[in-house]
């Protein structure tokens, strides 16, 4: 384990750390909560720290009772296959905001996602279609920034994709595993890795980039994969 320094054009984004993903949340992820300790300890050392928010319509073609189908089915979209989940993080209510205990006062920007009603957005960058962008790549370049960590929920879908995404948008791209929590549906975890590995997405552990910070029991590490 090597420590890792962060530096001045280092950027941390905090992925969807949001009520409906936590502990009795719509879409709870398992052991969700336990991202927050690492993500709060970490957040304060970067220069730049962006949050995401998924931030759904109420009708939100991701959501499968807008489908009359049962959660978790897969169905293709016109841009490809889509996971149906529960109703989540729908614009205005208690499940869309941030965890309470999320404490990240230097958060400067804030990426609202999937709030076009017909497409989903796992990623921070470019939505579900693969074509329609955030905003997000041209903020961190005009920001200066060069390399992104990524945490929060969940690893397998929206980390995943944010973290590819990040690559394909030119940034060294690293994922703090242990700030991470994954659903690991049908083996998506596995597959995520994969893709993250072949992407040439780095991964690390929180107390590399802080030595000293307890690493939480059941992260997300590479060898559970
Ligand atoms: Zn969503």
């Amino acid at each position: 384990m090597a420590n890792i320094d962060i530096k001045h054009d280092d950027a941390l984004i905090i992925v969807d750390v949001q009520n409906d993903f936590c502990r009795g949340g719509a879409l709870a992820v398992l052991d969700g909560d336990s991202v927050l300790a690492p993500i709060n300890a970490l957040a304060p050392h970067f220069p730049v720290v962006v949050q995401t928010q998924d931030w759904h319509t109420p009708d939100h073609v991701s959501f499968a009772s807008s489908h009359r189908r049962n959660a978790f089915e897969v169905i293709t979209l016109p841009y490809g296959p889509q996971v149906l989940w529960p109703d989540h993080c729908v614009v205005g209510t208690g499940g869309a905001d941030f965890h309470p205990a999320l404490h990240v006062p230097n958060v400067q920007m804030i990426v609202r996602k999937g709030f076009h009603p017909s497409v989903d957005s796992y990623s921070a960058f470019v939505e579900a279609d693969h074509a329609t962008r955030t905003g997000l790549a041209g903020y961190l370049r005009e920001r200066g920034v060069g390399r992104v960590f990524v945490a929060g929920l969940a690893t397998d879908f929206c980390v995943a994709w944010t973290a590819l995404d990040g690559r394909r948008a030119g940034f060294e791209v690293v994922v703090v595993e242990d700030a991470c929590r994954s659903i690991d549906l049908d083996g998506s975890l596995a597959r995520a890795w994969q893709d993250l590995d072949a992407a040439g997405v780095g991964r690390c552990q929180s107390d590399e980039l802080l030595p000293g910070l307890p690493v939480p029991d059941g992260a997300d590490r590479a060898s559970s994969a």
